[in-house]
């Protein structure tokens, strides 16, 4: 009967002692091969030269060392977004996508490959939930992109494929694992979560009192609305999860970040704009406004850049803190999801 290899970059220092300690050595050992994978971040035990040869046999014998094949890069003509499509040791593939601002390098990264929320404006869900990634999948996009661009990443948006508050405690380790000053040592701080709505995650989370910003895909002001195009809200209403957000500023102190996607004569017009204003006046709170990306089959149109604009004044006349998301990687189609659906489509 052949075993199932062990994940051992997804395992956490005390994890590793146990494991390693199991196999006869000393306890140290975990250290080095734990810097080996997320400090140096090689991709064969081969190269980790301060293992003694018969441990590193034995680790090659019953461990995977997680990685991925680059299925496809693309790279943005206009402002250098690097989109990468990547297939899993199982064949599944799932995306990154590389953004570059002023303040830095920053990754959107996945989190499932496809996604059960079923949102009718994603690309994402629309060939369904195939299974969670590991932490150590998660964090290989990561380290994945460090690698190929050789520049150092400055924050990570877990906003790719996926709902992350759905894979829980997967994220819940990625997000140990990649800030250990052992390894890639990224702040909290420098990390946003965003998700579709899980209620009750996200108050787990907030007594958690972790430092990431949590980004809230709100894209309704009423419950009606929300239903027709967020199947989640048909389990929690815009009260309840506005209710738990107040909780997490409030246990936090961080700001909250509202996506808003503006669908032509969905979600756009100006009172709709007041409604927004009306629900979220007085709290801690930002709101990203972001013109729809094209999804064949859901066939909803982009608000023309006067309706967005006017949208926002709306807003920010009541007080309430809002940007139009910049359009990024414009030339290669980097909306989520979209290269995975291609790459199913031809295969
Ligand atoms: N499941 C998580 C994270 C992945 S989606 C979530 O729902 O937040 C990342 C963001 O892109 C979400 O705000 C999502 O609502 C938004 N999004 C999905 N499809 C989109 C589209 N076609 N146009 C614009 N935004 C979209």
């Amino acid at each position: 009967m052949k075993t199932i290899a062990i994940d051992i970059k997804s395992m956490t220092i005390p994890e590793l002692e146990a494991l390693l300690t199991g196999m006869g050595q000393p306890r140290f050992r975990a250290k080095q091969l734990f810097s080996w994978m997320h400090d140096k971040r090689v991709l064969s035990f081969d190269e980790m030269k301060n293992l003694p040869a018969s441990l590193r046999e034995q680790l090659k014998r019953d461990c995977t060392l997680t990685a991925f094949t680059t299925e496809r890069r693309l790279c943005s003509q206009t402002d250098g977004t690097i989109k990468y499509l990547y297939r899993l040791g199982d064949g599944e593939y799932v995306e990154s996508v590389l953004m570059r601002y002023e303040h830095g390098i920053s990754l959107c990264i996945s989190t499932q490959v496809g996604c059960r929320m079923g949102c009718s404006f994603c690309a994402s869900t629309k060939a369904g939930f195939v299974r969670h990634l590991t932490p150590s999948e998660i964090l290989e996009q990561v380290y994945a992109a460090g690698r190929d661009t050789g520049e150092r990443i400055s924050s990570i948006v877990l906003m790719g494929i996926g709902e992350p508050l759905d894979n829980f405690d997967n994220v819940l380790r990625f997000l140990e694992l990649v800030a250990a000053p052992e390894g890639l040592n990224l702040s909290h701080r420098h990390i946003s979560l965003s998700t579709c709505g899980l209620v009750n995650r996200i108050y787990e989370l907030a007594d958690m009192d972790l430092q990431i910003t949590l980004s809230i895909s709100l894209h309704a002001t009423n419950d009606e609305t929300r239903d027709a195009i967020m199947p989640v809200n048909h389990k929690w209403k815009i009260g309840e999860l506005l209710k738990a957000c107040r909780y997490y500023t409030d246990k936090t102190h961080r700001r909250i970040s509202y996506e808003y996607s503006l669908i032509s004569g969905v979600n756009d017009s100006p009172q709709q704009a007041v409604e927004l204003a009306a629900l979220l006046k007085g709290s801690l709170c930002h709101v990203n406004l972001i013109p729809v990306n094209y999804v064949e089959e859901a066939g909803y149109e982009k608000s023309s850049r006067q309706r967005i604009y006017q949208f926002q004044k709306v807003l920010c006349d009541r007080g309430v803190n809002a940007t139009v998301r910049r359009t990024l990687g414009a030339d290669i189609d980097a909306a989520c999801g979209q290269l995975r659906r291609q790459a199913l489509r031809s295969s």
